[in-house]
């Protein structure tokens, strides 16, 4: 994979191995996707967590980060909302390893990080993404600091300390 990040403002690309913060306009970094479309025989079954999509998400075609990071994250049962209404489904994320659907970002961010051989990360967050990205940045080795608002519940700061 020839990675980039290409700047949402002005359009600009960089090399992923950059390690920048931002474009030189100012403007927001995204990673540059491959437009290749995911066939469903790329699908690893055999993996009973959101990895089984691994071939669909960013990483080198040798990377195994992941397999580093993941607590078993994703594949959280769906469930029938109503009996009357039987086409009506809840995802039952609260089966995440920090009971939250962050868990799917920050286990994807925290594998590339790892992958990138970073030593550290930081986020801002208003709770449960903190939570998150501290968790898997713990699982990973990666040093992490997180920032929340004064207006964030008293819990989540403790959720996210180093000792979690
Ligand atoms: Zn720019």
């Amino acid at each position: 994979m020839n990675e980039a990040y290409i700047c949402s403002e002005c359009h600009q690309t960089y090399p992923v191995k950059d390690m920048l913060w931002k474009c030189k306009c100012g403007g927001v970094l995204d990673l540059l996707e491959e437009k290749v479309a995911f066939q469903s025989e790329n699908i690893h079954h055999h993996l009973p967590t959101m990895w089984r999509y691994v071939d669909a998400l960013p990483f080198s075609k040798e990377a195994d980060s992941w397999k580093r990071v993941t607590m078993g994250e994703g594949n959280t049962p769906l469930i029938s909302l109503e009996p009357n209404a039987p086409n009506t489904y809840v995802k039952v994320d609260y089966m995440m390893p920090t009971l939250s659907f962050k868990d799917r970002g920050a286990a994807v961010l925290i594998a590339k990080a790892k992958e990138l051989k970073l030593e550290s990360v930081i986020a801002d967050s208003s709770g449960n993404a903190g939570t998150a990205i501290a968790a898997y940045a713990k699982r990973a080795g990666i040093a992490c600091d997180i920032f929340l608002s004064s207006s964030t519940s008293p819990k989540k700061p403790f959720q996210s300390a180093p000792s979690f």
